[in-house]
């Protein structure tokens, strides 16, 4: 399974983009705990409606702030939270917008209706191995010499993550899930099935009913979804709602 590590340590958004070296420039300002509740509009400029302020409150509830773009403003709120900015900046479903009392600015239907999710079911077998990952939970002598391991040489156990092989399949075009519909695969050799697997469980808590067997385990997660809900019916869009 494809993970960034590097010398032993996995790479994050943390760390690759605010470590200390990151985080020491001189442009870079990093506010935490500040929740964004929209995008106020500075004007239009040739027809199109220009977004440079970003309106903010420290921890929920706290007062509201502001701060400027010169240039522009990325959104990356994640798929709930960047259309539930958009709609609180009045960018969205005019109808809906109006009846939650927000003014239209930009009429964009289609905001917050594309919202897809990937199932994902994790079956574990029992093993005969004991080189597991849950032996590590289980195990608070394994656990230190593990840490140790790793704190001396970024070697050893620790460095894997969760999963360390994947497959990816194709349902054949002959099966009945189909029904008539479109393959919704990106294409004709694109995988709709993946699998990942581990060698141990590695979250916990750990089953109980089976005393301290070892796991194999399978996840499967369903790659191209075809099911779409929006997310005006899920419980952010009302929570900040001005
Ligand atoms: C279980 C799972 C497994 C995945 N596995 C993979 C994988 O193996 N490979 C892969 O490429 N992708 C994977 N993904 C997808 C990947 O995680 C996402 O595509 C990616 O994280 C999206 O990045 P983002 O920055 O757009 O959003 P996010 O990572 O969702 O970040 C959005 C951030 O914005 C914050 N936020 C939201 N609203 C506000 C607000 N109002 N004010 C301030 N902050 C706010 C959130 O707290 C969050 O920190 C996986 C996703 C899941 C759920």
């Amino acid at each position: 399974m494809v993970s960034t590590i590097g010398k032993g340590v996995r790479s994050s958004s943390a760390t690759s983009y605010l470590g200390p070296q990151f985080i020491e420039r001189r442009n870079l300002h990093v506010l935490l705990h500040a929740q964004v509740a929209r995008l106020l509009r500075a004007g239009s400029s040739r027809g199109k409606h220009e977004f440079k302020t970003v309106e903010f409150t420290e921890g929920v509830g706290g007062p509201r702030r502001t701060v400027k773009a010169r240039k522009e403003i990325i959104l990356s709120a994640g798929s709930i939270g960047s259309p539930h900015i958009l709609l609180n900046s009045g960018i969205g479903d005019n109808a809906e917008l109006s009846r939650v009392g927000i003014k239209t600015l930009v009429h964009l239907p289609s905001v917050g209706k594309n919202l897809s999710d990937h199932p994902f079911v994790v079956n574990q077998w029992v093993v005969n191995s004991t080189n597991t990952f849950e032996t590590i939970n289980r195990n608070a002598t394994v656990a230190a010499r593990d840490l140790q391991q790793w704190s001396e040489t970024k070697m050893g156990p620790l460095v894997d993550g969760t999963f360390n092989h994947a497959g990816w399949i194709r349902v054949p075009r002959s099966a009945g899930i189909f029904g008539g519909l479109l393959d919704p695969a990106a294409g004709p050799n694109t995988a709709h099935v993946e699998f990942v697997i581990s060698n141990g469980l590695s979250h916990v808590p750990l089953p109980t009913n089976i005393g301290n067997m070892s796991f194999f385990v399978i996840s499967t997660a369903v790659l191209t979804p075809v099911s779409r809900t929006s997310s005006s019916t899920c419980p952010p869009f009302s929570t900040l709602a001005l």
